[in-house]
C-alpha cells in the first residue's frame, strides 16, 4: 500500500489535492451549519493558513528563480542578436495570441448575449475598483529605475530587463567574469532545488486554496450572472482547446495531445492558485521535460506571466459586451478594435496575481465609455472565472514557448515526442 502511494507523482498528488479540496469545501459549505467551526476555525484559520503559506512560499521563489534563471540563460546564449529574435518573436507572438483571445470573446459576447435583458443597475452599486494606468506609464515601468527596488518590490518586467542586461554582459565579457558567471549559475542551482522542496507541499496548499474557495462559495451569486460566466467559460475552452492546439500543429507540426498530457498538472496548479506569478516555476520545470531549452523558457515565462493573458483578455472581451448589452450601449466597429487595443496594451506591465484582471478591465471600461459600476457586478463571481482563465493564461505563455524555441532551434523534438529523455533526471512534478 504504503509503496502504491510513493508511486504516485507530485503531478498526480495535486490533482488528488486539488479534488479533494474540492469535495471538502463543498461538504463544509452545505453541511457544516455551526458558524465558529465553519467560519472561524476552517476557513479563516485552517484551510487559509495551509494554502496562504503555500502561496507565500511559491512567491518567495519567483524573483530569485526569475532573476537568476534569466541572467543564467541569457548568458549561455552568446548571440545577442538570437536573443533579440527570441524576445522580438516572443513579445510578437504574446499580443498576437491576446488579440485573437479578445476577438474571439468579444464574438462570443455579440453571438451569445450575455447581458440581453438585464437591468444592471438594479444588481449592485458601484465598484471602488480603479486604475490610473496609462501606456506610456506601463512602458515607462519597464525600465528599472533602482534594480533593487524592482527586485524587492518583485516588479517583473524591469527584473526581467536587468536580468537580460546582465546576462547579455556576462556573456560578452566571458573570461573575464568566470567567477561571476559561475556563482549565477550556482544561485540558479540553488533556486531550483529550493523549488523543488516547496513543491513537496504543493499537494496541501492546494488542498486548502480549493476547500476555502468552496467552502466559502455562494452560489446564489453566480444565477443572475449565468450566461456571462458561460461565455467566458466557451471563450476560455475554446482559446485552449482549438486555439492553442491549432497553432501549434500550423506553426510547429507538433501533436498537441502530448503537450496536454504533460501540461495538465501546470494548468491545475495555475487554476487552484489564481496566479501565473506562482505557477512560472512549475511552468519552466514542465516544458523542459517537453525539450524545451531552458535558456529560452527562463526568460519567456516570467515575460508571458506579466505580459501574456489570454484567458484574463477573454473575460475582458465578455465583461465589455455584457455591460455594453445591460446598460443598452450600441458600441460601434471603432469601439470594439479600442477594447481589443487597449485590452492588449492593459496587459503589459500587470503581474499575473489574482484578481488583477478585473483592475485592469477598469481601463478597457474607461476606453469605450462603459459605466464602471458594470465591473462591480461581476466582482461577485470573478472569483472562480480568475481560477479557469489563470490556467488559460499559463497554457497561452507555454504554447508560445514551444513555439519560439522550436522555432530557434532550442528544442529537442525527441524529447517532446517521448522518444528521449531530458538530460536532467530530477523534476518537479
Ligand atoms: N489571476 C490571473 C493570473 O495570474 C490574472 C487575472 O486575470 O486576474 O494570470
Amino acid at each position: 500500500m504504503l509503496t502504491k502511494l510513493k508511486s504516485i507523482s507530485l503531478g498526480n498528488w495535486i490533482l488528488i489535492g486539488m479534488f479533494l479540496g474540492l469535495i471538502v469545501g463543498l461538504i463544509v459549505n452545505f453541511y457544516v451549519t455551526d458558524p465558529y467551526i465553519k467560519n472561524i476555525i476552517l476557513m479563516d484559520n485552517v484551510f487559509y493558513l495551509g494554502g496562504t503559506l503555500f502561496i507565500k512560499l511559491m512567491k518567495m521563489l519567483v524573483v530569485p528563480l526569475v532573476f537568476f534563471s534569466i541572467v543564467v540563460g541569457v548568458a549561455s546564449i552568446s548571440d545577442i542578436k538570437t536573443i533579440g529574435t527570441i524576445g522580438g518573436t516572443t513579445i510578437l507572438i504574446y499580443l498576437l495570441t491576446t488579440a485573437v483571445a479578445i476577438t474571439l470573446a468579444l464574438i462570443i459576447g455579440i453571438v451569445l448575449q450575455p447581458g440581453a435583458g438585464l437591468h444592471m443597475t438594479a444588481l449592485a452599486d458601484a465598484s471602488n475598483v480603479t486604475t490610473n494606468q496609462t501606456l506610456p506609464g506601463a512602458i515607462l515601468n519597464m525600465v528599472p529605475e533602482n534594480p533593487f527596488n524592482s527586485l524587492a518590490n518583485g516588479d517583473m518586467l524591469p527584473v526581467i530587463i536587468f536580468g537580460l542586461l546582465i546576462g547579455i554582459i556576462l556573456a560578452k565579457l566571458r573570461e573575464e567574469t568566470e567567477i561571476m558567471n559561475k556563482a549565477f549559475t550556482e544561485c540558479n542551482r540553488i533556486m531550483m532545488e529550493m523549488t523543488a522542496i516547496v513543491m513537496k507541499f504543493a499537494p496541501i496548499g492546494v488542498f486548502c486554496l480549493m476547500a476555502k474557495t468552496f467552502g466559502s462559495l455562494g452560489l446564489e451569486g453566480i444565477m443572475p450572472l449565468g450566461k456571462y460566466f458561460i461565455c467566458v467559460l466557451i471563450g476560455l475552452a475554446i482559446q485552449a482547446f482549438v486555439v492553442y492546439p491549432s497553432l501549434l500543429v500550423i506553426l510547429t507540426r507538433l501533436n498537441p495531445i502530448n503537450f496536454f498530457k504533460k501540461f495538465i498538472p501546470v494548468m491545475f496548479f495555475a487554476f487552484s492558485s489564481s496566479t501565473s506569478n506562482a505557477t512560472i516555476p512549475l511552468n519552466m520545470d514542465k516544458l523542459y521535460e517537453m525539450g524545451v531549452s531552458r535558456d529560452v523558457s527562463s526568460f519567456t515565462i516570467p515575460l508571458g506571466a506579466t505580459i501574456n493573458m489570454d484567458g484574463t483578455a477573454i473575460m475582458q472581451g465578455v465583461a465589455v459586451m455584457f455591460a455594453a448589452q445591460a446598460y443598452g450601449i450600441d458600441l460601434g466597429t471603432s469601439a470594439l478594435l479600442t477594447v481589443i487595443f487597449t485590452a492588449v496594451m492593459a496587459s503589459i506591465g500587470t503581474a499575473g496575481v489574482p484578481s488583477v484582471g478585473l483592475i485592469t478591465l477598469t481601463m478597457v471600461f474607461n476606453s469605450v465609455g462603459l459605466p464602471i459600476q458594470a465591473i462591480g457586478v461581476i466582482f461577485g463571481i470573478d472569483h472562480i472565472l480568475d481560477m479557469f482563465r489563470t490556467a488559460v493564461n499559463v497554457t497561452g505563455d507555454a504554447i508560445c514557448t514551444i513555439i519560439v524555441s522550436l522555432r530557434n532551434k532550442e528544442m529537442d523534438v525527441d524529447i517532446y515526442n517521448g522518444k528521449k529523455q531530458p538530460k536532467e533526471e530530477k523534476h518537479i512534478m
